[in-house]
C-alpha cells in the first residue's frame, strides 16, 4: 500500500461484513484495500482446535434462518460440514430432570411470552422484553437466561420492536467444521492487511485519508464494518467527528456479552443417553445451558449471556471454568469433570477488536439500525451485524450488510 495510490474503497475490518463487501467490490471490478486490526480474518467468526482435529467455535456457530442464509451454499461449496440442528434436550429443574409435562409447560410458557411480546408490539410505544412479559412464573428465570444468551443483553435492555423485526425461520444449523473456518474460506481470495488497525479516518477533504498502524492510505470512500463496541469506545477517530445522529445510532445499539466455556475430555464420559442440549434451571443461581458432545466430539460448551457473562468474564478464566464444572457436577455427579484435559474460555467483552458479543437495540432504539446503515455524504459507509434490519446479531446478516453497502456505492 502506498500513500500515492487512491483506492476506490477502503474497508475497515475483515469480519463477515468486510468479507461480503470485498466479494461484492471484486465482482464490480473496484479497487479496494481491506484493513484488519487483528492477526486473522473472520472477526467474531473464529474457529480453533480445542483438541487435535476437533474444531471449536469461539464466536458464531449456527447458520440461523438457514433457508434464507447465503452461508449454507458457501458451506456446501467449500465443503465445511454442518448438520440441520441438534434436537434432544433436557432441563434440570428443582433438583430433578424435567418430564414431558414440564416440557409441555415450558413450551406453552414460551408461547405465552411470545404472544405477550406481539401484543405489546402493537402499541405505539416500544418497551423492553422485561416490561412486556410475565415476570412471576417458575420458568421466568430460565426464559430470561435464554434471552440473555440469544440477545447478549438482559431482558430490560431488549427492545421488543427490534425483537419482532428479527427474521427467524426456526432453522438453526450448526457448522461442524466451524463458522470461523467457513469465513476464512470466504476471505481466502483477498489480500488483507492484517495486524493493521485503522486509527483515524479523515474525511475533511475530497475522499478519505486513513491513518493506520502501518501507514496512510487514500480512498474515494471508506466502508466501516467494526462493531458498535469499537465505535462507541472511540477507538477510531473521525476528522471531522461523526454527526450526532450517527453517534446516537451507535449508542442505541450497544454490544452485549455472550461467552462460551468449552471443556474438552480425553474420552466420552457422557455415553449415548445424554441429550445434546441440557439446561440447569437453578432457582437460587443463574441457569446455564450446555451443548453436550456436539457432533460426537468429546467436549461440552457452557453458555453465558448478558450482565452475568460480563460478571463471570471479569472474575476470570479459572472462575469461569470452576463455575461451569460445578454446574456439570450438579447435573452428572462429581466425577464428570475428572477427565477434562483442555479448555477454551471466551472473553468477548475483553476482546480489543470487538469489545462485546453482538448488538442489541435498547428499548425505543430499534430504528437506529437503519440510521447506523446510512452513509454520510456518500463518503463514509457502514456495514456490520448491527446495521442489519432483520438478521442483526448474525454472521449472515453482517455478510449481507457488507454486500448491500458495496452495492449502494455504485
Ligand atoms: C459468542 C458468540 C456467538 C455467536 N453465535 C452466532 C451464531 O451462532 N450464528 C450467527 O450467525 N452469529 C453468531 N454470532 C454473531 C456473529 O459472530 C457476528 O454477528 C458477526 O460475525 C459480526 O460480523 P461483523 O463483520 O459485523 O463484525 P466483526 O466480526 O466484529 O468484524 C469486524 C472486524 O473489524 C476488525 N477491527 C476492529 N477495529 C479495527 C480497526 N481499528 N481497524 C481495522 N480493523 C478493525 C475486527 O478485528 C473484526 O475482525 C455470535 C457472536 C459471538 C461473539
Amino acid at each position: 500500500m502506498t500513500e500515492n495510490q487512491e483506492y476506490d474503497v477502503a474497508i475497515v475490518g475483515a469480519g463477515a461484513a468486510g468479507l461480503g463487501a470485498a466479494r461484492a467490490l471484486t465482482q464490480q471490478g473496484k479497487s479496494f484495500v481491506l484493513f484488519e486490526a487483528s492477526h486473522r480474518i473472520g472477526g467474531r467468526g473464529y474457529t480453533e482446535e480445542v483438541l487435535p482435529g476437533v474444531p471449536f467455535d469461539l464466536g458464531c456457530h449456527w447458520m440461523h434462518s438457514a433457508s434464507l442464509n447465503p452461508m449454507v451454499k458457501f458451506a456446501d461449496d467449500f465443503g465445511v460440514s454442518y448438520t440441520k440442528g441438534r434436537s434432544s434436550r433436557a432441563i434440570h429443574s428443582n433438583g430433578k430432570w424435567s418430564d414431558d409435562d414440564d416440557f409441555a409447560d415450558w413450551d406453552s410458557f414460551n408461547e405465552r411470552q411470545q404472544k405477550l411480546i406481539e401484543k405489546s408490539a402493537l402499541s405505539d410505544t416500544d418497551c423492553s422484553t422485561f416490561d412486556a412479559t410475565e415476570r412471576e412464573h417458575r420458568w421466568t428465570p430460565l426464559y430470561d437466561y435464554w434471552s440473555s444468551v440469544l440477545a447478549s443483553c438482559d431482558v430490560d435492555q431488549i427492545s421488543i420492536a427490534d425483537f419482532m423485526a428479527y427474521n427467524d425461520t426456526g432453522e438453526n444449523w450448526p457448522l461442524k467444521g466451524g463458522y470461523g473456518t467457513l469465513l476464512s474460506h470466504l476471505g481466502a481470495d483477498f489480500r488483507v492487511s492484517l495486524n493493521c488497525a485503522v486509527q483515524t479516518i479523515n474525511w475533511s477533504d475530497k475522499g478519505v485519508k486513513l491513518d493506520t498502524t502501518k501507514g496512510t492510505v487514500r480512498a474515494k470512500r471508506v466502508l466501516v464494518t467494526v462493531s458498535t463496541g469499537i465505535l462507541a469506545a472511540g477507538d477510531i477517530s473521525f476528522v471531522p467527528e461523526l454527526p450526532d445522529w450517527k453517534s446516537e445510532a451507535v449508542s442505541g445499539l450497544p454490544l452485549g456479552n455472550h461467552n462460551r466455556i468449552c471443556l474438552a475430555y480425553d474420552r466420552d464420559v457422557f455415553g449415548t443417553d445424554v441429550p445434546s442440549g441440557v439446561t440447569t434451571d437453578a432457582i437460587d443461581d443463574v441457569p446455564m445451558a450446555f451443548d453436550i458432545r456436539p457432533f460426537g466430539f468429546n467436549y461440552v460448551v457452557g453458555l453465558t449471556g448478558g450482565r452475568f457473562a460480563d460478571w463471570l468474564e471479569r472474575a476470570g478464566q479459572q472462575a469461569s471454568l470452576d463455575y461451569a464444572e460445578k454446574k456439570l457436577q450438579a447435573l452428572f455427579g462429581s466425577d464428570i469433570t475428572k477427565h477434562v484435559t483442555a479448555h477454551i474460555v471466551t472473553a468477548w467483552r475483553s476482546d480489543p477488536w470487538t469489545k462485546g458479543a453482538y448488538s442489541c437495540a435498547l428499548p425505543g432504539q430499534a430504528h437506529q439500525r437503519a440510521e447506523l446503515a446510512k452513509p454520510i455524504d456518500e463518503i463514509i459507509y457502514f456495514a456490520g451485524e448491527a446495521t442489519s434490519p432483520e438478521f442483526y446479531s448474525t454472521a449472515h446478516g453482517a455478510f449481507l450488510s457488507g454486500i448491500a453497502a458495496a452495492e449502494e456505492m455504485t
